[in-house]
């Protein structure tokens, strides 16, 4: 830690809104995401709120970086808005097409020009590609600790934090030194809306746009060359049919219903 406190790097995504109706490219098996109706991916504002409750604590800097079409500076105005003081996209057409280990690449190269820093936090998973392996890879790129599925930090120094991860059936306590990347789930903390204030900031702020050559990218490791996933096919699930609903007095519905199960068995 600095003696300006700590450096803390937040990664956000946007993601297609739940009701967007998002199509795919037919060539590639991408989604396309322009023009799509977007938000900000709903684990990443935990993990925004909990960079800046650790900077209110211990002092420093939050810092947010996004890799996307240029529309995803909206996502990173929003967390200018909820107090964050930096926001950087990620958008070039190169970029397209990246699969997690080429995102991961990308943002681990926008966050070395940010060094040094002191945590990097990331959201458990996003919501539409699923996979919760960026905030991994991510960790693996910068050769630094991960600590998965933080529900709480108990204790943060400049040196050190102790965090909760939230398992199946209970908690692991762990310790881990900094530099450290955490990827943090819902549990954690309440999001801020943000204020007044914070949104007219947001609305002046200056969203610096960075490319390959500006984070020192090697060709080969963004976009389609550096993603060695490639989808092959995608179908929607069968339309299910509608069930039966059962409608009537308490005694009928029950009477009804056992008709209907015993006919059937
Ligand atoms: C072959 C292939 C091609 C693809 N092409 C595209 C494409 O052209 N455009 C596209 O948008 N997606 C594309 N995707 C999807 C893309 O790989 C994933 O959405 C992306 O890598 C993140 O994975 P995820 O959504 O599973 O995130 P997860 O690993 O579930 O996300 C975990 C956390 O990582 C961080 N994070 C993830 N992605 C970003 C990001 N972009 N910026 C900042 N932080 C992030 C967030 O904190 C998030 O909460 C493609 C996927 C494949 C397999």
């Amino acid at each position: 830690m600095g003696n300006k406190g700590l450096n803390l790097i937040v990664c956000v995504k946007q993601v297609p809104a739940p009701e967007a109706n998002v199509r795919v490219n037919p060539d590639t098996g991408t989604l396309i995401r322009e023009g799509a109706d977007c938000i900000m991916n709903p684990f990443d504002a935990y993990a925004i709120e909990e960079a800046l409750r650790i900077k209110e604590h211990l002092g420093g800097k939050v810092t947010v970086i996004s890799m996307g079409p240029i529309q995803a500076k909206e996502v990173l105005k929003e967390a200018l808005a909820m107090g964050c003081d930096e926001a950087y996209l990620l958008s070039d057409p190169s970029f397209a097409g990246s699969d997690t280990l080429a995102t991961s690449y990308t943002l681990s190269r926008a966050i070395l020009k940010l060094a040094p820093f002191d945590m990097v936090l990331c959201g458990k998973q996003a919501i539409d590609g699923e996979t919760a392996q960026v905030g991994p890879e991510l960790a693996r790129w910068l050769g630094i600790t991960q600590v998965t599925y933080v529900s709480r930090i108990r204790e943060i120094t400049g040196e050190y934090l102790v965090a909760e991860r939230l398992l199946e059936g209970g908690t692991q306590t762990v310790k881990a030194a900094l530099p450290v990347l955490i990827t943090v789930v819902k549990d954690i903390n309440r999001p801020r809306l943000p204020g007044l204030l914070g949104i007219k900031r947001a609305n002046k702020a200056e969203i610096p746009v960075w490319g390959p050559v500006d984070i020192g990218a090697d060709p080969s490791m963004i976009g389609l060359n550096g993603s060695p996933t490639k989808v092959e096919g995608l179908k929607s699930p069968p339309q299910r049919e509608g069930g039966e609903v059962i409608r009537g007095e308490d005694e009928e519905v029950i009477r009804l219903l056992a008709q209907r199960i015993v006919s059937i068995v």
